[in-house]
């Protein structure tokens, strides 16, 4: 498995630093909005990375935080006249959904900056031991970037350009630092905003600390992957690598890898220029499973532009798959027999074939495109081959073949049918009335009809409850 690295700018061969084991640290959302189709891409592509991984058999720590304590929560907080974690918490739960419905797993762990205020101050406090940070009068703490010798290598710039005439790439700050490119740990309360007590003044963190921290705690001081867009290289993730490379001694992450931009109708995305679409703006149009397929339909390093003709492409392409598999649904259900037929293991081994290209294609670098191009053969060649005189065991497998694939994708190929809550609350109602007869075998056969179609019945004291799966 090759993946491209930021740090070398090479596409190296994976090895992780514990055999068949990957930890993995993706920087999340800033909480004080519904996440945009921007925020989107990293966690549909960074998902399907560890989708893989898992396939490949990797045992995969996969870390993503919610920052919930920043400029912009505080701002809509004062706006709304209420404490910033309202703010966070709600728009936590609604990131929440968007992923869901979006198929991207839960983090193992979804870390939040306010839970971590702890861990930050000690490593701030070894930054301080360590001569990599100090004290401004007014309490601030900031990095002192020339001490990192490394500061640069892995945005690949130089010290000296960053400080010579481009003002763009100076670290915004105070006069009081010693040196333009310092950067701020720690920064002194503002009235009204939510404060933390420290050793240097009640305040709260910079940003960038609490990466490191979080990374350092859950899945220990050396990882083997780092992710984010592409606008975090610079200077975000290389001020999370000087901070814990200083702090901890030892390399941060061995992988660094970076989703290029969404943009929309070629422009960059802006919410005042009228481009801008929130997840749930699209949710309103299509199938959010759509807007995964076209996420994916490019390589994650290229630009990709987001417009109403590439979303009906999209949706076409993956229509086109779950076409297939309802198709073999269909076939199951008349197919004649259970064993192969004659000439039908063949055409299976021919179908692995389209395994092994959709593999290869993840191998290089996540190659999602070419991937999805190899589902699509499977596709085209089950439509071929599949008919009523097929057998079950051949339908079956070429079901179970697209159907792994796209699942490495997080695609949901397999439409199951929808169970309307009149439905279900008439097949709950037969079920008591069963179990007041106490005919137990008719009872227990709702329970189990309802858990096949994802409902799942729950026994309590005011009744019974259900949800969907
Ligand atoms: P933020 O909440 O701005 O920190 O962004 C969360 C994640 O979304 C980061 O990894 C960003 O790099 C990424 N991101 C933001 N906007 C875009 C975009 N237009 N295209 C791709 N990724 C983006
Ligand atoms: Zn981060």
């Amino acid at each position: 498995m090759k993946i491209y690295n930021t740090l070398s700018k090479k596409k190296e061969d994976f090895v992780p630093i514990e055999e068949g084991k990957v930890r993995m640290y993706v920087c999340g959302p800033t909480v004080y909005n519904l996440i945009h189709i921007g925020n989107a891409r990293p966690m549909i592509v960074f998902d399907t990375v560890r989708r893989y991984m898992e396939y490949k058999g990797y045992d995969v720590n996969y870390v993503s935080n919610f920052t919930d304590v920043d400029d912009k929560i505080i701002k809509k907080a004062m706006e709304e006249g209420v404490d910033a974690s309202v703010i966070s918490k709600r728009y936590i739960e609604e990131c929440k959904k968007d992923m869901a419905a979006m198929n991207v797993k839960p983090a193992t762990t979804h870390p939040l900056a306010t839970n971590e205020i702890g861990g930050m101050l000690d490593m701030i406090e070894t930054l301080m031991e360590k001569g990599y940070a100090y004290k401004a009068e007014d309490g601030t703490v900031y990095f002192r970037t020339r001490n990192f010798k490394e500061y640069g290598k892995l945005s690949h710039k130089n010290l000296d350009d960053l400080q010579g005439g481009n003002r763009s790439l100076l670290v915004s700050g105070a006069e009081q630092k010693e040196d333009a490119l310092d950067f701020v740990l720690w920064k002194p309360k503002k009235e009204g905003e939510p404060y933390w007590e420290s050793p240097w003044c009640d305040g709260r963190p910079g940003w960038h600390i609490e990466c490191s921290v979080m990374s350092k705690k859950y899945l220990g001081d050396e990882i083997d992957i780092h992710a984010g867009g592409e606008d975090l290289v610079f200077p975000h993730h290389e001020n999370e690598i000087a901070q814990s490379e200083a702090a901890n001694g030892k390399i941060f992450s061995k992988y660094w890898m970076h989703n290029a931009f969404l943009n929309i109708d070629n422009r960059k995305m802006s919410k005042s220029a009228g481009n801008f679409f929130t997840v749930r703006d699209i949710s309103e149009k299509y199938d959010l499973q759509i807007l995964r397929f076209f996420m994916l339909s490019a390589h994650y390093r290229s630009p990709l532009n987001f417009s109403a003709e590439l979303m009906e492409a999209a949706k076409n392409g993956y229509e086109r798959i779950v076409t297939s598999v309802g198709n073999l649904n269909y076939l199951l259900e008349n197919a004649p027999s259970g064993e192969l037929k004659d000439g039908e293991r063949e055409l299976l081994e021919e179908a692995g074939a389209f395994t092994d290209r959709f593999d290869e294609a993840m191998d290089d670098d996540f190659n999602t495109a070419d991937a999805i191009a190899a589902i699509f053969e499977l596709v085209k060649f089950a439509n071929t081959h599949a008919g009523q005189e097929s057998s079950k065991a051949f339908l079956q497998a070429l079901k179970e073949e697209i159907k792994e694939l796209s699942d490495i994708c997080g695609l949901i190929v397999e439409k199951k049918e929808e169970l309307l809550d009149a439905d279900i609350e008439a097949l709950i109602e037969e079920r008591q009335a069963a179990r007041k007869e106490k005919n137990f075998a008719r009872a227990d056969e709702i329970r189990k009809e309802l858990l096949d179609k994802g409902i799942i019945l729950e026994d309590t004291r005011e009744g019974v409850k259900w949800k969907r799966a």
